[in-house]
């Protein structure tokens, strides 16, 4: 029988819990199977030495990631990130704080890196590396999101999500991975996206969606599906192919693009923006995804790759994309390399090429999420806080309600939603439930004051978690909605005699 989940209740503020030591162990998720490990370059399963090999990795990585050793040294436990986690805080497990969560592989570094915890172990809070140690990290490991909410509290910088990623990667070298990511980048290799959804059936839907935006406002939308010499590749994760309320998001993109004028495809080997390499931590792995990108725009001959709404994508390929993949010297060098969608469509706002009639988006009261790989860890623009600010301005720009949740729980400060970093799965729901609670609190408390009937996300994860879990806390799963459905109905369409470069292309 499925466990009966204790939905947090909502207060009219946050409460630091009290802590219920060792609520959530053996909450974590399912293990990856041989197969699937095999598929990403990993040892199938545990072997006999786990021990020595963990060990060797921990060494690897010490050296390879300077961040890694200086996060393992510098903690001076003064406390200021305990409360920050929202797994902490709708958990109440001790082992959630985020000093503590590092401690689980702090303790182990300090047994067999450094001198005195190898002569005097109980002295300094080291421990050797036992079975219920990697138990341990096997489900804390698994109950962070690498939202990176506490590091923008910690004095030293220290930050949480990396040491997630190291341990995550010593896991996956011991045979210890965990389904859900390592499942999804297998099909990513195997067929080119997170869902498994074949070309003959993504263009299938395409072309099934070109028919519904017709039907729906009488004009020739395309969505283009590896269309070789167009100017643009749309990255964008394959939930909004159709999940709702992703695909709505990309209903959004494509009428931006047509009223744009310019000319754009989708890609079937790229057709996945999401890069779990990164949730797993494994730099191989993120590469490999990331490399499929370059090779589509190649092939297709585009000269600028814009990204959809997806918040770690958007993290991969502002930061990573051009170490991993590049040089993307054969793109269009007048555009930044890549490019959001939200700071396409913020261009076209501010040089007048998109006109938006705000009052279709009347009935709805609108708020925005701040998706944590965007918020902590990308920009948008080129002015610093871009990432903060040219959403706000898009929904702002296509409708006349909009109100900001707490100022404590937006922007850096942020809270994850509770399924990120590899979490989105259904064996780690109770996590996800009882970690969306400091969001919900904070959506529950704008809706009392302002009543909000929608929450804007540009994060497919995110979109896809509040769809799972608004209903847990008395809202509707649908108040969920993309950025670009917003401002794809609000486009007010130009007539192809006004703008003949949007002639449909036959
Ligand atoms: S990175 Fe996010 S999920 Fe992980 S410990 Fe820090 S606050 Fe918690
Ligand atoms: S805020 Fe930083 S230094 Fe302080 S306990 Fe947390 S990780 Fe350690």
């Amino acid at each position: 029988m499925a466990k009966t989940i204790d939905v947090p209740v909502l207060k009219p503020y946050i409460e630091i819990p009290k802590l219920q030591p060792d609520v959530m162990a053996g909450s974590g998720p399912y293990i990856a199977k041989p197969d699937m490990q095999a598929a990403l370059g990993f040892r199938g399963e545990l072997p006999e030495d786990w021990q020595s090999i963990a060990l060797n990795k921990m060494g690897e990585l010490l050296k390879k990631y300077r961040s890694f050793q200086v996060y393992m040294d510098a903690c001076v436990k003064c406390g200021a990130c305990t409360d920050k986690c929202h797994y902490l805080l709708g958990t109440a497990d001790p082992k959630n704080m985020p000093v503590a969560r590092q401690d689980l592989i702090r303790k182990v570094y300090r047994r067999y890196f450094t001198l005195a915890g190898k002569y005097f172990p109980k002295l300094v809070g080291a421990v050797d590396l036992t079975e219920e140690v990697l138990n341990d990290w096997h489900n804390y490991y698994h109950q962070c999101s690498e939202c990176r909410r506490c590091s923008v509290y910690c004095p030293y910088g220290i930050d949480t999500a990396e040491v997630t990623m190291a341990a995550r990667e010593i896991l996956n070298s011991i045979g210890r991975g965990q389904k859900y990511s390592n499942e999804i980048i297998g099909k990513v290799y195997k067929i080119g996206n997170n869902l498994g959804l074949p070309e003959p059936a993504l263009r299938d839907t395409l072309e099934g969606l070109e028919e519904d935006v017709e039907a729906d406002i009488g004009i020739k939308v395309r969505f283009p599906l590896d269309e070789a010499g167009a100017e643009i590749l749309l990255v964008t994760p394959s939930a909004d192919f159709f999940a709702e309320p992703h695909v709505d998001g990309l209903v959004g993109y494509a009428k931006v693009f047509h009223q744009a004028g310019v000319t754009w495809t989708l890609s079937s080997k790229a057709s996945e923006a999401a890069n779990f390499g990164l949730f797993i931590g494994s730099y191989e792995n993120m590469r490999r995804i990331a490399l499929r990108i370059r090779e589509a725009a190649i092939e297709l001959g585009v000269k600028r790759i814009v990204f959809g709404e997806c918040g770690h994508a958007w993290r991969v390929a502002y930061s990573f994309l051009n170490t991993l993949a590049g040089p993307f010297d054969f793109l269009d060098p007048r555009y930044p390399v890549p490019q959001h969608i939200c700071e396409f469509t913020y261009d076209l706002l501010q040089s007048g090429k998109l006109t938006l009639d705000k009052s279709v988006n009347d009935h709805r009261v609108m708020t925005f999420h701040d998706s944590c790989n965007v918020a902590r860890a990308s920009r948008m623009g080129n002015v610093p806080g871009g990432q903060f600010t040219i959403p706000r301005e898009l929904i702002k720009a296509a409708c006349n309600n909009f109100y900001d949740m707490a100022p404590e729980t937006i922007h850096d400060q942020t809270y994850c939603c509770g399924g990120g970093g590899g979490l989105l799965t259904d064996d780690l729901l109770e996590l996800r439930i009882k970690g969306a609670m400091p969001r919900m609190q904070a959506l529950q408390q704008a809706t009392e004051q302002y009543q909000i009937t929608h929450l804007a996300a540009i994060c497919a994860i995110c979109k896809s978690q509040f769809t799972k879990v608004l209903p847990y806390y008395g809202f509707k799963m649908d108040q969920v909605i993309s950025v670009h459905q917003l401002i794809g109905d609000a486009i007010v369409f130009q007539t192809d005699s006004e703008h003949p470069e949007n002639n449909t292309v036959t």
